[in-house]
Order: structure tokens, then sequence, then C-alpha cells
């Protein structure tokens, strides 16, 4: 295995590592630019200008030194705080970023998106007759609301806990056994998978009972559904993200309980009733207006020809969305804020895109999909950062596997900072999959994702996790990236 082998399958992405091999050295790659400048039969086709390659080499290094990303992240996080779609401060952040991007020399637009609007209240659980319970006692249970849920009657819902692992289990029950009764899936994120660098599939595997299991355990009668929370860490804290209600059941309340008080619940349902009062105020409003907020540097050449770097500016609720994905705004922002600042002439338009709603919606990328789908042609590549802000070895690259190999010499520029790697993945970004679908060349960073799924969609993600070395090297990616597509001397295959 590759020294990359351990780090690959990163973030939420659900990838499947098809073809992966570290950069070929930088001499080499140069070597075959200046053979391919001469015009000889055989040679392939140039890519990169030497003069492009020197200014990614340039970029590459102020990127690294530069802490404008850190202190955009930092300022949405710590000074803007919780982003979810409909509320103030989604609001304040389209607002600031617009107004940001605008100083480093974009043109800024803000594109309307309508955007669902749910609050969380209040969240409160307790067992309140178990096995072997002390009188008059009851057991506290961590929660939160999963993100879209109903809320339960006022005086909240009491009624039995019935646990199965998977919807196989749920599915094999006699409908008695479940009507009336709250469900708690136990389906258990898989650490060790975790662990060795498949963190995406890990999260992918778990997350179908957070979308779906509500809706499962309502078919089968159930009258509230729990699961044990997404996550990777055991700190009792719970992982929110949305759920998905389908047309043919009914909607009822949703939660995530932490892991350890899934264990807890499981453990005493083995040895007899155990009855659990709900309580859950979440309020779905009527949708509000948002926007994506939009930046071009625009292209001296084909100013019609756009390379998005991107990442999404709404969070979850509970933390203040610093690794998701604050960090994928800032980064991207920050490509935009090297270019301009350093003089350097993209001759495609670069396009900074600040995405609203891919937490509970996609709204915004839905939107922007309608309103430019007619132009994917002159949609050149598109890349989003949303894979937390850990260590980034590569590129996913979600393309013909012929641009993979266009691409070597600029992640042999990569491999400077260890970020070499070209992985051809099935998946690139939520925001951007209209176009991968449109056969847009699409990427990704390729970030370490053992630790994102300790914190993901907690109280916990805040600014403290990120440490400003890795995300100056995650916008270097992004930047030599950006400047590289925009400055091609060629169309990438699609
Ligand atoms: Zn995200």
């Amino acid at each position: 295995m590759t020294k990359w082998g351990y780090l690959i399958g990163v973030g939420f992405l659900l990838t499947t590592a098809v073809a992966l091999e570290s950069a070929e050295p930088l001499e080499k790659a140069n070597a075959t630019q200046d053979e391919a400048a001469t015009p000889t039969p055989t040679a392939t086709p140039l890519v990169f200008s030497t003069q492009t390659l020197a200014d990614l080499k340039r970029l590459q290094q102020a990127a690294l030194t530069s802490n404008y990303a850190y202190r955009q992240v930092a300022h949405l996080s710590d000074n803007i705080g919780p982003r979810l779609s409909g509320s103030a401060q989604a609001a304040k952040a389209v607002e600031y970023v617009a107004s940001e991007l605008r100083a480093i020399g974009c043109e800024v637009q803000l594109e309307k998106a309508m955007v669902p609007h749910w609050v969380r209240g209040e969240e409160t659980a307790a067992l309140t007759q178990f096995p072997g319970m002390a009188e008059g006692t009851t057991q506290k249970i961590v929660l939160c609301a999963l993100g879209g849920s109903v809320a339960t009657p006022k005086e909240g819902i009491t009624a039995d806990v019935v646990v199965v692992k998977n919807f196989d289990e749920l599915n094999a029950m006699p409908r008695d056994k479940v009507a009336g009764k709250i469900v708690l899936f136990t389906y258990s994120f898989d650490k060790q998978l975790a662990a060795v660098g498949h963190s995406g599939e890990a999260y992918g595997q778990a997350v179908t009972y957070r979308s779906d299991g509500p809706s499962a355990a309502a078919r089968q009668g159930a009258v509230a559904c729990l699961i044990r929370s997404v996550g990777g860490a055991n700190y009792r804290i719970p992982h929110t993200g949305s759920t998905h209600y389908a047309n043919d059941a009914p909607k009822i309340p949703a939660g995530a309980v932490t892991s350890e008080d899934a264990d807890l619940i499981a453990d005493l349902v083995k040895q007899g009733p155990v009855k659990m009062k709900l309580l859950l105020t979440p309020q779905t409003l009527p949708d509000l207006e948002s926007a994506n907020v939009i930046g071009d540097l625009k292209g001296s050449e084909h100013p019609e020809q756009v390379v998005i770097v991107s990442g999404h500016l709404d969070s979850w609720d509970l933390g203040t969305g610093a690794i998701d994905d604050g960090a994928g705004v800032a980064v991207s922002m920050e490509a935009a804020n090297l270019i301009h600042k350093m003089n350097l002439k993209p001759k495609r338009t670069i396009r900074v895109i600040a995405w609203i709603n891919e937490e509970n919606g996609t709204r915004g990328s839905k939107q922007y999909a309608k309103d430019h789908e007619k132009d994917w042609a002159n949609h050149f590549a598109a890349m989003e950062t949303d894979g937390g802000a850990d260590h980034p070895v590569g590129l996913h690259v979600k393309a013909k596997p012929e641009v993979r190999t266009l691409l070597k010499p600029v992640a042999a520029i990569l491999q400077e900072s260890g970020a070499g790697a070209l992985d051809l993945s099935e998946h690139a970004g939520a925001d951007i999959e209209p176009m991968e679908k449109a056969n847009v060349p699409s990427f990704a960073p390729i970030q370490d994702g053992r630790f994102y799924f300790n914190y993901h969609h907690t109280a916990a993600d805040t600014l403290d996790k990120i440490d400003p070395k890795n995300l100056a090297e995650t916008s270097a990616i992004v930047a030599v990236w950006a400047y590289a597509m925009a400055n091609a001397e060629q169309s990438l295959p699609r």
C-alpha cells in the first residue's frame, strides 16, 4: 500500500479509489513540459506553459505562508457563529463573504435561492422506567433532534423503546411489537474503517439510518425514531444532520442519541421493558430567500469560461461550522485573494462560490444548476472543499482518467506539501454534483478524514479544531489547482 493508502476516502465523500499513485518528481514533469514545447510528431500536447508552472510554484509558496484563509474561517465561526439556512447568522455570512470577495477584487453576485427554515427547539429525553431503577429516579438521555424533524406533542411522548440494529431487524418484527413505540436504531459508525482512512465509507454506511430510519420506523407504526449518532468518537455528544421523510409514511419526531446512550438503552432493553419520555420542539417555518455568493476574478482571454472553487456557507446549528464548512469557504476565498494580490492573470474566470443550504436541502446547488445548466459547456472545471480542515494529500478527480494524466505536472508541484496524490473518484462534492453529472471535470482536495467525524455536526465543530498549517496546505492545493485550470493550454476531455 502506498503511503496515501491510509488517507484516502476522506470527509463526507463517498468515494472509492480506483486508481492512485504518487506524482512523478518535479524534474521529470518539467522535462515532459520542455519536450512538449518542442513540436515533434510524438510530443505530448502542452497543458501548462513553463510560465504557468513557475507561477503555480510562487502561488503555492504564498498560500503556505498566508493566514488569510484562517482569518476568514475564524470570522465565520467565531464572529458570526452557527449558520443554519434561514438563520440571521446565515444572512450575515452571505453579506460578509460578498463584501470580502469585493475587497479582494472579485465581481460579486448574490444569486437568489429559497431555503428551508427549520429551527431547533427544546430537546430532552429520560428513561422513566427500566429494570433495576431506584424508585423515583430517571436516567437522562443525551440527544438532539435531527434536522427537519417534526415536534413531539408539547407534553412529549412517553412510550416503550424498541431497539433494532438495522432495517432488516426492524422489518422482521411483527408490526404490533413496534406500533406505538419509540424505535432506536443502534447501527454503529465503523471506527476501524475510519481509522484506516475510509471515513467517508463509514459515514455512508451509517448515515442511511439518519436519513431513512424515521420513515422506516413510521411504516411499522412507531411514534418516534432515534438513531445512534453518526460519529467517530465517544464524548457523549450527539451528532445532528438532516433526516428525510418519505411520502409514504407518517412524519414522526426524529433524534440522535449519543453512542453511549444508545449502548445504555440497548443494555437495559435486553433486561426488560424500558420506557422513555421524549420532548422535541423544533419548528419548520416558511421558506426564506437566501443566496449563493458568487465572486468572479474575470479571465483575460476566455472570460466566459469558468473554473469554480467552492465550499458551503451554511452550517449546522449546534457548533460554529468551522470544519463543516467554514474552512471550505475560506480556502476558496484564499485562492482568489492570492491570485489577485500577486497580480496573476487567469486566462479563464476563477469563480468563488459560497453555497447556501448544503446541509438541509442543497437548494443553493439546485438553483445554480437551474440558472446555469445551459452554460455547462463553459464550466471548465469545478472544485468543492468540504472534507474538514485536516492535512490534505492530493486531489480527488471525478473526470475521465486522461484528466488525471494531464494533471501530473500540477501534482508534482503539490507534492511539495505532501499533496501529490491524484485519486480517480466517483464523487467530488454535494454542491457540484449537478456539474459532475453533466460531465464537468470535478475535483476536491483529499483531506485526512480520520478525525473529521469525531466533531462533524456536533457542538464541537469549532475553530480550535483547525490547525492553521493544515488549512494553509489546503489553500495551496485549491489556489494552485484553480490557477492551473484557468491557464491550461488546452481543454480537458469530458
Ligand atoms: Zn459540509
